[in-house]
């Protein structure tokens, strides 16, 4: 996939939000927050019902070098420009998916899950690199205990699968002939 590397998405979520960051680059991952990962990294640290089809963001670190986590407030911005082409639920918020470029066979998306999503992101609307599609949804109160976090995901769907049948239901299990996951990080 041709999106910029993330150390660029992750520089503009630091200067959207104005993070207090002593460098670019300050983030940390636990290894259950990682691509194809099947740990989890919150609740009892078991193991996930399947593998990790993206990458969780929560974690920088602050200009005392402690680790803070995002909050309710942090806004999140688009990779690259592209479509939203659907807003679905997902088990802690809601869901935008974005398409970068497509064929007769498939389309390539960013998905940006566990949001708040304003009214005006919706199918048709165009995007360009940092506007922003949602805020991080307060998972505070919620039984699973999970901190507040952006999870995105980078895949490549068949264009048999219409555009508002694109959902986690797709999307968390994928069938290897329809739906194509790629690693963030790389
Ligand atoms: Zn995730």
């Amino acid at each position: 996939m041709k999106l910029p590397p993330i150390t660029v998405y992750l520089d503009t979520i630091v200067r959207i939000n104005h993070l207090p960051v002593s460098d670019s680059g300050q983030w940390f991952f636990y290894q259950g927050m990682l691509f194809l990962s099947r740990r989890k990294w919150w609740a009892d640290f078991g193991t996930r019902h399947a593998t990790h089809e993206g990458l969780d963001i929560g974690i920088f670190k602050n200009r005392s070098g402690n680790r803070e986590w995002l909050d309710s407030s942090a806004r999140v911005p688009v990779m690259a420009s592209g479509t939203v082409i659907n807003v679905c639920d997902d088990f802690l918020g809601r869901s935008v998916i974005v398409r970068h470029c497509s064929n007769k066979q498939s389309r390539q998306v960013s998905v940006y899950s566990h949001l708040k999503v304003p009214g005006t992101i919706s199918p048709g609307k165009k995007v360009d690199p940092g506007d922003i599609v949602g805020t991080i949804a307060d998972t505070t109160g919620k039984k699973s205990g999970i901190h507040c976090h952006l999870h995105i995901s980078l895949m490549e769907i068949a264009q048999q699968i219409p555009d508002p049948k694109i959902t986690w239901q797709v999307m968390g299990e994928p069938d290897p002939e329809m739906v194509k996951l790629f690693n963030p990080m790389v």
